[in-house]
């Protein structure tokens, strides 16, 4: 199976900025398992500007633009050095691919992300995207990895795109504010009702939240890809997910 999988900036680092080191190798390790297995994984990972903040000092997540895309830049470093030493160990290699909505916007472009991207998974290599924060402008930024995980999932063909984050999925209502709130399991169709639910902000240091995830699976499920969201606080959660069992929320793609 070709799985696009997404983690984010709340999984990958403690609310400091500094790496979350047992997630990590854990992630590294579950991930390297399933390539072992024989799943084509692309991994869209956050992080660059939250590790900046942490390698840097910094008080929280910068509000200018030229501090976050410094951070941004020491950061994507740092995710892709630990990155490397950690798919090393398991004998993977891996690639960084940093992106921008030219991907989205511009033919060429696109096209040259699909073929290298396809390229990459003809040597077994799993390519790691992030969009290009330090370059990125408001006209060609995507501004988001859980949008990002979903231009990803839909130009690469993937069969699902599962998104790692701090929650165990969608609820009815804010779980964080509301202790009756119920998880929902399955969505076969993303209504206003569904995109009601998702209202409210992410972590801070960084960028979606669940509003962001529902964009992201009316992106993929439009052109039939599976999404799940899922708790990536334990990335074993990935075993069970490639396995199709019930975890998280599933949101089922059009068929
Ligand atoms: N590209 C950002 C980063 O690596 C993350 C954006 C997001 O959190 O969605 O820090």
């Amino acid at each position: 199976m070709r799985i696009v999988v997404k983690v984010g900036t709340s999984t990958l680092a403690h609310a400091s900025g500094r790496i979350n080191i047992r997630r990590v190798e854990r992630l590294c390790r579950v991930l390297s398992d399933l390539l072992n297995y024989g799943h084509e994984i692309i991994l869209v990972s956050s992080g660059a500007i939250g590790m900046g903040v942490g390698k840097l000092s910094l008080n929280g997540k910068p509000s200018d633009m030229s501090t976050k895309q410094a951070a941004a830049a020491v950061g994507q470093c740092e995710l892709m050095y630990v990155y490397d030493k950690e798919f090393s160990e398991y004998n993977h290699t891996i690639a960084q691919i940093l992106i921008t909505n030219s991907v989205v916007n511009d033919k060429t472009a696109h096209d040259n992300f699909k073929n290298t991207v396809s390229k990459l998974l003809e040597f077994g290599v799993m390519p790691v995207i992030n969009e290009n924060d330090t370059i990125s402008t408001e006209e060609i930024e995507i501004g988001d990895n859980d949008t990002l995980g979903a231009i990803v999932a839909t130009s690469t063909d993937a069969e699902l795109l599962i998104i790692l984050s701090d929650i165990d999925g969608l609820y009815d209502k804010d779980p964080r504010t509301n202790t009756d709130a119920k998880l929902i399991k399955e969505v076969y169709d993303i209504t206003d009702d569904i995109m009601i639910m998702g209202k409210g902000k992410g972590t801070n240091l960084g960028t979606g939240g669940m509003h962001t995830k529902l964009k992201a699976a009316k992106i993929a499920t439009e052109k039939g890809i599976d999404m799940v969201i899922a708790n990536g606080s334990d990335p074993g959660i990935l075993y069970d997910i490639a396995e199709g069992k019930s975890v998280g929320t599933r949101f089922y793609g059009k068929k």
